[in-house]
């Protein structure tokens, strides 16, 4: 009875877990659609948009999925990962 309660706490457990690290994962993302205007690089609170070869990307490692780039920038080329 205790070995399968243990079994149950932990496949409830890594459901848990890997939820967590699949939201964790989630990202915006910049796609071909833009301009290089640079006006996401100043509003994300992480400052995980760089200017890289004259392309602006996001660190998608420290990206916090908060859409404030998304919501500055003109032609809608900052999109959340899918
Ligand atoms: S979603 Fe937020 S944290 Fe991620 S790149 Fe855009 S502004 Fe930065
Ligand atoms: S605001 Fe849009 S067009 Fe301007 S640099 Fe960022 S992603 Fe590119």
């Amino acid at each position: 009875m205790i070995k399968y309660v243990i079994q149950l706490k932990a496949e409830q457990f890594l459901f848990y877990y890997m939820n967590y690290m699949e939201e964790k994962n989630m990202a915006y993302v910049i796609t071909d659609d833009c301009i290089n205007c640079g006006a996401c690089e100043s509003e994300c609170p992480v400052e995980c948009i760089k200017e890289v070869d004259g392309k602006y990307v996001i660190g998608k490692e420290d990206c916090i999925d908060c859409g404030a780039c998304a919501g500055v920038c003109p032609v809608d080329a900052a999109k959340a990962e899918e």
